[in-house]
């Protein structure tokens, strides 16, 4: 069983915790490993694509040309809003009424290190209560893609969640229901003649 997973999407941080597109894509990726450790693990959160040494460029141009600003008026990365970047730099101990040009080396090591790797524990799923999907069900292997039939017992036919299936969300999962909800319907119509 796999121990690690990663996927790339945008983030919504809301009250209660972390979601959206990559949120919900990384955890129906997971599903099954998720479940089996009751929702408990660590997600590591890389908040910018770039690499260790454009990140240290970046934060030395910050230090040279915007030395007089204080750390929590100009932001390393314009997409992380004012107030998340106050949470990170308290999260770093930095103190973010610090000037830029006073920033000594080890505090900048500190920040890209958790630019690229800020670690949270979870300790729960969201409360929607179901997931978007049911991860798990009858085995693909054992029906009919033609007429959703049963291959072990005749005369039953499947579709929708009911199947494993996991369409990652996006409509995928609505699309896979009413598909094979119509090609049983018509296979069991056309049984029926
Ligand atoms: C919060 C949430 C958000 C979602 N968002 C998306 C999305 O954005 N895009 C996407 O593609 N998918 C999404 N999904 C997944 C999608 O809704 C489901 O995959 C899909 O609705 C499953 O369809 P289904 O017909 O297989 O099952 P269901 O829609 O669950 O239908 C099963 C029906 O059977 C009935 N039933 C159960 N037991 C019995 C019984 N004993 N006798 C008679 N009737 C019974 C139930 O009342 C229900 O009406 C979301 C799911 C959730 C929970």
């Amino acid at each position: 069983m796999r121990n690690s997973f990663s996927c790339k999407g945008d983030l919504l941080i809301t009250h209660w915790g972390f979601s959206g597109p990559g949120v919900l894509k990384l955890s129906s990726i997971a599903a099954r490993e998720l479940y089996g450790a009751k929702y408990k693990f660590k997600l590591i959160i890389q908040w910018s694509k770039l690499s260790y040494s454009d990140l240290s460029e970046k934060l030395n141009q910050l230090r040279q040309f915007n030395g007089k600003s204080n750390l929590y008026n100009t932001r390393p990365l314009p997409y992380l809003t004012k107030r998340l970047w106050i949470f990170l730099l308290n999260k770093m101990n930095i103190d973010k009424d610090k000037k830029w040009a006073e920033i000594i080396s080890k505090e900048k090591e500190i920040m890209i290190k958790f630019l690229m790797n800020d670690e949270y524990q979870i300790t729960n799923k969201g409360p929607f209560g179901d997931e978007f999907v049911t991860s798990g069900g009858v085995d693909l292997s054992q029906v009919s893609f033609k007429t959703m039939e049963s291959f072990i017992c005749k005369g039953l036919y499947l579709s929708g969640e009911i199947l494993d299936v996991d369409g990652i969300t996006g409509g995928f999962n609505f699309q896979h229901c009413w598909t094979s909800g119509w090609l049983a319907g018509v296979a069991i119509a056309n049984s029926l003649r």
